[in-house]
């Protein structure tokens, strides 16, 4: 398929030393040839080398000097050629470049289109194309490290696994059905039984990880609350540190609605509301109550401060209720002073309110002071073991960080329920593969494959070789 060429800008906006324009397609050499001029022209270079010349307007003026990378179709990232030209990063400039290029009869690309040239062109398959994106607004290590494992086809794979095994069965029940010499159906229920459940198994992994792949890559929503003067100021300096990443204000809300993120040690908070936190005035007497209980409903995390040096009070007791079925860390701070509070007290009022009375699960109390910087390691183990199974490292492992993987997955699942349902009901062969497809359809949408080339190919190729 011949497709137009494209150009964009593909560095960033702002006045930077150098910005690089992008083009792709079937006429980027020639387009490319119109606008430079060096001591070769493009078309005569080899691939994936570099020249030196100008840009040259139509008048014959020159817009700036500029290198131009070429790289040759297929082995680019679009599969087409490209020709890629660093000149001077000015807004005005790149801009004024890009129109000389549009002029000669390139178009602008749409947001993601490079992209997508390289999943029509086959070179990588819908995840991947997923996981660029993801890695180019990658926040910490972390989502950095799973999307790069993504982009390498890991998940992709992985599907592909899944859709192979649904394929063989949908396949050999259709050969049975239709060559029931040849192909024995005694038994065959029980072993697809299995087989169904190992998929399954392997379809609840992959959900389970979604809740931490969004906590990787968009970080743990995180509220501090405490009642006024425990020191939730000093904690929220404690942990942002040096290591402050980001500070907006998130569209739609009033600008006392900060909010921010931190990176500790590789794990990202998202801490809910620090305006209320950073002004004199207290977060519950400033916001009011509501607001409070709100934060910590839609906190992943609640960091309670506890004033360990005086008693607790009315205020710690709503709190403390309001802290019912969150994932929560006590920080009993100023323990560097006396401590007042009865932590056995405390640790029995938080089991009540958290996990309720009857529960196994113990809550976590951290003795820290604020002020002396004291117990942020200690944090930063008990998040890792709360968050992330006790461990920051998932070089192996998948995370599903995307909501439509998920959602496709869910399909899935529903499918294979239904696969097992049937088989119990002893229904007959032929229901089998309808849900079978349906999950094999759910799957290869998370990898952008059409269904019907590889069924017939299947079917007709490997089973039943030699008719
Ligand atoms: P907030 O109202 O909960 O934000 O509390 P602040 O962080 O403003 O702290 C209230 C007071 O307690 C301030 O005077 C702090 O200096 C003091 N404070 C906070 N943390 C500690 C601590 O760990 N030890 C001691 N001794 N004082 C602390």
């Amino acid at each position: 398929m011949v497709r137009e060429t494209i150009c964009a800008i593909a560095t960033g906006m702002g006045n930077s030393g150098i910005g690089i324009i992008r083009l792709s397609g079937k006429d980027a050499i020639p387009i490319a040839d119109k606008v430079f001029r060096g001591r070769k022209r493009i078309a005569d270079m080899p691939s994936y080398t570099a020249a030196y010349g100008n840009i040259v307007l139509e008048s014959g003026q020159v817009l700036d000097e500029a290198v131009v990378l070429v790289m040759r179709a297929p082995h680019t990232y679009t599969t087409e050629d490209t020709v890629e030209i660093d000149c001077h990063g000015g807004s005005i400039l790149l801009k004024k470049v890009l129109e000389l290029l549009l002029r000669n009869g390139a178009r602008t690309a749409e947001p993601g289109e490079f992209t997508r040239r390289a999943y029509l062109g086959g070179r990588i398959d819908m995840s991947q194309a997923e996981a660029v994106m993801d890695l180019i607004h990658a926040k910490n290590e972390m989502a950095l490290s799973s999307s790069v494992h993504q982009l390498k086809g890991a998940l992709g794979e992985k599907i592909r696994e899944m859709r192979e095994k649904i394929l063989y069965h949908t396949a050999y029940i259709e050969s049975a059905l239709d060559d029931p010499e040849n192909y024995s159906l005694e038994s065959y229920p029980q072993k697809l039984d299995k087989d169904v459940d190992n998929l399954l198994k392997d379809v609840d992994n992959l959900l389970n990880s979604y809740e931490n792949g969004r906590l990787f890559q968009e970080g743990i929503r995180t509220a501090i609350i405490g009642r006024p003067n425990a020191g939730k100021s000093s904690v929220l300096n404690m942990i942002l540190g040096e290591e402050r990443a980001i500070v907006t204000d998130v569209e739609g809300t009033t600008r006392d609605t900060l909010e921010e993120v931190v990176n500790l040690n590789g794990i990202l908070l998202y801490l809910i509301d620090t305006a209320g936190i950073r002004d004199t005035v207290d977060i519950v007497e400033k916001i009011g109550v509501d607001k409070a209980r709100e934060n910590i409903g839609k906190a992943d995390l609640v960091l309670y401060i506890v004033d360990g040096s005086q008693p607790l009070n009315e205020n710690d007791e709503w709190i403390i209720k309001a802290l019912a079925g969150k994932k929560v860390i006590t920080l009993l701070n100023k323990n560097d002073l006396k401590t007042v509070v009865d932590r056995y007290h405390l640790e029995k009022l938080l089991k009540q309110s958290i996990f309720g009375e009857a529960s196994k699960e113990e809550p976590v109390i951290l003795e820290i002071s604020a002020r002396e910087g004291t117990g942020k390691e200690a944090l930063i183990e008990r998040l890792t073991n709360m968050f992330f199974n006790g461990k920051l490292s998932y070089n192996d492992e998948l995370y599903l960080t995307n909501a439509r993987h998920k959602e496709a997955l869910s399909e899935v699942k529903e499918s294979l329920l239904r696969v097992k349902q049937s088989i119990e009901m002893e229904v007959g062969e032929d229901f089998y593969t309808i849900d079978l497809m349906a999950a094999y359809e759910s799957l290869g949408r998370i990898i952008g494959e059409a269904l019907e080339d590889d069924l017939a190919d299947k079917i007709f190729g490997e089973f039943c070789m030699g008719k």
